[in-house]
């Protein structure tokens, strides 16, 4: 049976599944600003080339973070199929990691093995689950099954700040489309039973207050923006926030808190500088950024008209003021439906694997699957991969070896079972 073949493959991989996710974690792959992107990507291109795979090594040329300090360099690796015309199973991994950050009480870029775990900055998110993808496919190989459909593998840069120069690059370029991929599994840390379809979307803005400049001695003669700013602020907290926490959306998100649409204030800018000799002036000008999630249900054209009015009622507090907002980031909610063919071939191997129920959740925050639905309309994509996800960018991140053997197994069986 091919099914016990390819589990017995990755059991037999196991060895070479762990040391090649250390060799991944031991390239400090950190973003910002993008550091030993180049290495990383020949270091998987040569491992997919080993297992037969044809390699592209694609620099995202025209991107402006693609600089010869900090070259962004994609790798696609492609294992044939029978049908070779067919549209392609591919497996997206991002290879950038957030920097390591205080608290470690390990080397985060050792790949330190201990009780059963792999530590280090990426284990978890994702490196780990490069590894699973780049055997999942190795293993139905060496059990000696050739598959119908193409099965693809790449690993991408700067998903952790925004991957422009990464699975977009690759969507705008038609590596990944339509016509070309079938679907998309990204093995992001959501665990071995957990199957990720989507995500809430983002607007994320800012809103300029602007005032009058005066002497701070005589702050009557000025329009102090700060001021003005903070009758948003109090909007914001009274208003919308409770609003929002009254909205809940039917989309599977975790954790459960984030199934409520939310904002956060990011960072605040205004006035005279803190740090500097201080001059005695009236703020004439004061910034908010701002990050709002929304709800498929909210949809993004009421979002945006209720922040418009919010900013209408905070000028109408001090009219004097004058506000403008600014779009920064704007990303559609996306859903990958429940019956979509790698849904079901996902839940169905997790039972094989684990012999426990998959669930099917929907990320708080975005990651890669947006510009695989927006930019290469691709709908069927999903996050299934090892790891915790809130383990994701914290210190002494790990990843359990035994659960990245699990999910190099599921993996392997949901594209056995799609691409034959
Ligand atoms: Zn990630």
């Amino acid at each position: 049976m091919p099914i016990e073949r390819v589990l017995a493959e990755v059991d037999r991989a196991a060895g070479e599944i762990i040391d090649f996710a250390q060799r991944l974690i031991r390239i400090p792959t950190i973003n910002p600003p993008g550091e030993e992107y180049e290495y990383c990507a020949n270091v998987i291109g040569d491992q997919l080339r080993a297992h037969g795979a044809d390699v592209q090594l694609l620099p995202a040329v025209g991107r402006i973070e693609h600089t010869p300090q900090h070259p962004r360099i994609n790798v696609i690796g492609r294992h044939a199929g029978a049908a070779a015309h067919a549209p392609a199973i591919h497996l997206n991994g991002h290879f950038d990691v957030v920097p390591t950050g205080n608290g470690w009480t390990r080397d985060p870029f050792g790949a330190d093995i201990a009780d059963g775990r792999l530590y280090g900055r990426g284990a978890c998110d994702m490196k780990a689950g490069i590894a699973a993808a780049v055997f999942a496919a190795e293993a139905i190989k060496r059990a000696g099954v050739a598959p119908a459909a193409p099965i693809e593998i790449s690993g991408t840069v700067d998903e952790e700040s925004g991957g422009f120069a990464g699975v977009a690059w690759l969507a705008e370029h038609r590596f990944l489309s339509r016509e070309r991929t079938r679907c998309v599994i990204i093995p992001e840390p959501f665990g071995v039973d957990r199957v990720c379809i989507g995500h809430r979307g983002v607007y994320w803005f800012e809103v300029v207050a602007e005032g009058r400049i005066a002497h701070g001695s005589m702050p009557y003669l000025g329009i102090n923006a700060i001021e003005g700013m903070s009758h948003l602020l109090d909007l914001v907290r009274d208003e919308l926030g409770p609003a929002l926490f009254g909205r809940v959306t039917t989309m599977p998100v975790v954790p459960e808190q984030s199934r409520h649409a939310t904002i956060n204030i990011n960072g605040i800018d205004g006035g005279q500088p803190v740090d500097d000799t201080p001059s005695p002036c009236v703020a004439d000008r004061c910034r908010v950024v701002f990050d709002r999630r929304f709800l498929v249900e909210e949809g993004l054209e009421r979002t945006r008209a209720e922040i418009a009015a919010l900013v209408v009622k905070a000028q109408s507090r001090m009219p004097d003021v004058s506000f403008s907002i600014e779009d920064r980031l704007v990303f559609e909610p996306t859903q990958t439906p429940e019956d979509a063919p790698v849904v079901g071939a996902l839940t169905e191997a997790i039972a094989q694997v684990t012999g426990r129920k998959a669930s099917l959740v929907a990320s708080p925050g975005t990651y890669d699957q947006k510009h695989v639905a927006r930019i290469a309309g691709v709908p069927h994509c999903v996050a299934y991969g090892p790891g915790q996800l809130d383990l994701a960018h914290q210190p002494d991140e790990y990843c359990s070896i035994e659960d990245i053997v699990s999910a190099t197994k599921v993996l392997a069986l949901a594209v056995l079972k799609l691409s034959s």
